[in-house]
C-alpha cells in the first residue's frame, strides 16, 4: 500500500477571470471545509492574473487549498517580455508549477531543454513542478507511447539532484486524451506511469522512486477517477476541463466517496 498523498490539481488553462476565480475557489473551499478530504492533497493551477485573488482567499483557509501557476520563466528576471519568474510565484507564496503541459510543448515549442531549465528554476526558487509528460496519438498508434514519455522524464529531470527529485510530481497525459474526452484506459495510465516510476528508480532509486507522486491527466471525471485512482502507480489526477466546474472537482477530490 502507497503512502504516497494523492494530488488532485485543477488546470485552469486561460479560463476564469480574477472575480470568477474569487466565486470558484470559495465554492471549493466550502465544500471541503470538513475533514474528509484531508487525506488528499488539493491544487489549482490558475492563470497569473488570478494568482493574487486566489492567495488572499486560501490564506484564511490556513492553506488547505494549495495553488500554483501554469508556467514559469526559466529565467529569474531581465528583459523577457511576457514572462513570469520564479521569484514573481514564490513572491505570491505558490506551492506548484506546471512545467512542460502538452498546450506549452505544442503551442510554445517547449522542448525538454527547456522543461528542464524551467524544472530548475522552479526548484531555486522554492516551488515544486508539476513535470507534465505524454504522448501524441500518432506516438500511441506507432506503440512508442512509453519510450516517448520516458524520455521526456529523462530530459526534464536532466542533473536534477536527488534531494529536487525526490519532490517532483510528475504528470503522464497522452496528449490525444487531454481535452478530447477520450480516457486512456486506467490499466494503459498504469502501463506508462509504471514505467515512469521504473525510470525514476533507474536514474536515482527505487527508494526515491517510492516517494514521487505520478498524476494522470486526460478527460478525468468525476465518473472514471475511481478507477484511475485504484492503480497502482497513479497518485493523483491533474484535471482540466472538469476543474472549471466546482462541484465536479469536488466529486473528483472525493473519488473515494
Ligand atoms: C490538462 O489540461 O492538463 C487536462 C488534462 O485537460 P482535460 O482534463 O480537459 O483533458
Amino acid at each position: 500500500m502507497s503512502t504516497r498523498t494523492p494530488l488532485m490539481a485543477g488546470n485552469w488553462k486561460m479560463n476564469l477571470n480574477h472575480l470568477e476565480a474569487i466565486a470558484h475557489v470559495q465554492k471549493l473551499a466550502f465544500a471541503l471545509a470538513d475533514k474528509d478530504y484531508e487525506a488528499v492533497e488539493v491544487a489549482v493551477l490558475p492563470p497569473f492574473t488570478d494568482l493574487r485573488s486566489v492567495q488572499t482567499l486560501v490564506d484564511g483557509d490556513k492553506l488547505k487549498i494549495k495553488y500554483g501557476a501554469q508556467d514559469i520563466s526559466a529565467h529569474d528576471g531581465g528583459a523577457y517580455t511576457g514572462e513570469i519568474s520564479g521569484p514573481m510565484l514564490a513572491k505570491l507564496k505558490c506551492t506548484f508549477v506546471a512545467i512542460g503541459h502538452s498546450e506549452r510543448r505544442q503551442y510554445h515549442a517547449e522542448t525538454d531543454e527547456l522543461v528542464n531549465a524551467k524544472v530548475k528554476a522552479a526548484y531555486k526558487h522554492g516551488l515544486t513542478p508539476i513535470l507534465c509528460v505524454g504522448e501524441e496519438l500518432e506516438v500511441r498508434e506507432a506503440g512508442n507511447h512509453v519510450s516517448h514519455t520516458l524520455a521526456q522524464v529523462e530530459g526534464g529531470l536532466k542533473n536534477l539532484p536527488a534531494e529536487q527529485a525526490e519532490t517532483v510530481v510528475i504528470a503522464y497525459e497522452p496528449v490525444w486524451a487531454i481535452g478530447t474526452g477520450k480516457v486512456c484506459g486506467a490499466e494503459d495510465a498504469q502501463e506508462v506511469c509504471a514505467a515512469i516510476r521504473g525510470k525514476i528508480a533507474e536514474l536515482y532509486s527505487q527508494d526515491l522512486a517510492d516517494k514521487v507522486r505520478i498524476q494522470y491527466g486526460g478527460s478525468v471525471k468525476s465518473g472514471n477517477v475511481a478507477e484511475i485512482m485504484a492503480q497502482a502507480d497513479i497518485d493523483g489526477a491533474l484535471v482540466g476541463g472538469a476543474s472549471l466546474d466546482a462541484d465536479e472537482f469536488v466529486k473528483i477530490v472525493r473519488f473515494r466517496d
